[in-house]
C-alpha cells in the first residue's frame, strides 16, 4: 500500500458513529483528524497551526514572495465519502512528500491548507473557512444552531476559538497562487475513460421559488377548454425549463420540489409552488439560460390563463479557474502521461471562494459512478495518486 493510500485510510478512521464518514464541522471527530493531520505534516518538517477560523495551515516556508497554497477541506456531510476534500488534503501532502523527493527547491513557499466547514452541513456557514482566510466578514455568525441546539459560538469555544475573531485568520494576503485536487463527483471523467480533469469555472446558479396561480374548481363540472390549472401550466414549465438548459453545452436546470393546493384527486389545482435551480459555468450562459427559462415560464402562463410570480432565492456568480493554471496542470499532466479534459465543475468548493482573490486552479479524479457524498464515494489508489503527482508537478513548476 502507498503512502497516500495509507493516510486516505488513516483519514477516514475519524468518523462519528454510522455508515460512510461523518466528520462535521468543529466536531470532536474533525478536532481528532487535525490532530493526526498535524502530526503528519510535521513529521515532513512543515510548520503546523490552527488559525483563529479552524483551518489547518502547514507551510514549507522556503524561498521568498507569496506561497503557493494547495488544498481542500476534511470535513464531510453525514454519512460522506472518503475522498471528498480529503483527497486534496492528504493529496497535497503527498505532493510535498513528492517534492522532497524530486530534490525540488521551491523558490517560494509551498502552503497545505484543510479549510473548515466547506460543507455548510451544520451551521449554514458554508465555506467559513475559506471566506475567512480571504479576509471576508463573517461576524454576527455565532447565535447559528445546529439540529441539537449547539450554537457556533459553543461549538467554537470547544475548540478554543470565537466567531468573533474569524477575521485574524486573513492570509490571502500571502498567497500567490491557489492549486485544489478534489474528486470529480460527478460521471463525466469516467465516462470518457480521461485521467483528470482540469476545471475552467466554478459554475454560477440562480435559484426561484415560482408561484402559479389558477382557479380552483370542481374537477367534472368545469369544461377543459375553461380550466386555468395550475399544475398543467406548471408541468409544461418543468419540461420547457429542461429544455432550455439542454439545448445549451454546459447547463443544467432542476425543478426539486413541486407543491400541488389543493391536492385533491377531484379539484383543478389552484396553485403550484415549484422550486427552480439554474447553473451555467460562464456569466454569459447563466444570464441567456435565464433570460430562456424566465421567457418561457411567462409564456406558458398567459397561454394557460394562469397568474406567475417569481422570487429569487440564491444568485451566486460563475468563478472562472486562472487560464494560466489550468494550461500548466495540463502541461504538468503530459508529464505524468495523464490524459486530460478541460470542465467545468458543477459542485462548489473553496476554490470558487480563493478564485477572487488569486489565480486558482482544480483539477478532478473521476469518482466511480459518478457518486459522491454517499458512504459509496470511490476513486481508486492509482487514480488518487496519479492526482497528487499532476498536483505536484504543477506546484513544482510555480515554484521552480
Ligand atoms: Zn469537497
Amino acid at each position: 500500500m502507498g503512502e497516500l493510500e495509507r493516510d486516505m485510510e488513516a483519514l477516514a478512521a475519524f468518523t462519528d458513529r454510522g455508515a460512510g464518514v461523518t466528520r462535521l464541522a468543529w466536531s470532536p471527530e474533525l478536532r481528532s483528524a487535525y490532530d493526526w493531520l498535524a502530526g503528519r505534516c510535521r513529521q515532513l518538517g512543515l510548520d503546523v497551526e490552527v488559525d483563529a477560523a479552524g483551518n489547518l495551515l502547514a507551510r514549507w516556508d522556503t524561498g521568498r514572495g507569496p506561497a503557493v497554497l494547495m488544498g481542500s477541506h476534511i470535513d464531510t456531510v453525514p454519512q460522506g465519502g472518503r475522498f471528498d476534500g480529503a483527497l486534496g488534503v492528504m493529496g497535497g501532502l503527498h505532493a510535498v512528500r513528492l517534492l522532497r523527493k524530486w530534490g525540488v527547491a521551491p523558490r517560494r513557499p509551498v502552503w497545505l491548507v484543510a479549510f473548515m466547514d466547506e460543507e455548510n452541513t451544520r451551521f449554514n456557514t458554508a465555506l467559513f473557512g475559506s471566506r475567512s482566510f480571504c479576509g471576508e466578514d463573517l461576524g454576527g455568525l455565532g447565535d447559528r444552531r445546529d439540529a441539537d441546539g449547539v450554537t457556533l459560538a459553543e461549538a467554537m469555544g470547544a475548540w478554543g476559538r470565537d466567531p468573533e475573531r474569524h477575521g485574524e485568520a486573513r492570509r490571502i494576503d500571502d498567497v500567490g497562487h491557489y492549486l485544489e485536487l478534489h474528486v470529480e463527483q460527478g460521471p463525466s471523467l469516467g465516462a470518457g475513460g480521461t485521467d483528470i480533469g482540469v476545471v475552467t469555472s466554478i459554475v454560477g446558479l440562480v435559484g426561484y421559488r415560482a408561484r402559479v396561480t389558477g382557479q380552483t374548481n370542481h374537477a367534472g363540472t368545469t369544461p377543459m377548454r375553461l380550466r386555468r390549472d395550475a399544475l398543467a401550466g406548471a408541468a409544461r414549465s418543468v419540461l420547457a425549463i429542461r429544455d432550455q438548459a439542454r439545448a445549451r453545452e454546459d447547463a443544467t436546470a432542476n425543478v426539486g420540489v413541486i407543491q400541488v393546493v389543493p391536492g385533491s384527486s377531484n379539484v383543478i389545482p389552484g396553485i403550484c409552488e415549484l422550486t427552480i435551480d439554474l447553473r451555467a459555468p460562464s456569466a454569459a450562459g447563466l444570464r441567456e439560460l435565464d433570460d430562456g427559462c424566465l421567457a418561457a415560464l411567462r409564456a406558458i402562463a398567459g397561454e394557460e390563463g394562469l397568474v406567475l410570480e417569481l422570487a429569487e432565492t440564491y444568485r451566486v456568480p460563475p468563478a472562472p479557474m486562472s487560464g494560466e493554471l489550468v494550461e500548466l496542470i495540463e502541461g504538468a499532466a503530459a508529464i505524468e502521461g495523464a490524459s486530460a479534459a478541460r470542465m467545468p465543475s458543477g459542485a462548489g468548493h473553496d476554490a470558487m471562494v480563493l478564485a477572487a482573490h488569486v489565480p486558482a486552479g482544480m483539477l478532478l479524479v473521476p469518482s466511480r459512478d459518478g457518486v459522491s457524498h454517499s458512504p459509496d464515494e470511490y476513486t481508486s489508489p492509482s487514480q488518487c495518486e496519479l492526482g497528487a503527482r499532476v498536483l505536484a508537478r504543477a506546484v513544482a513548476a510555480l515554484v521552480s
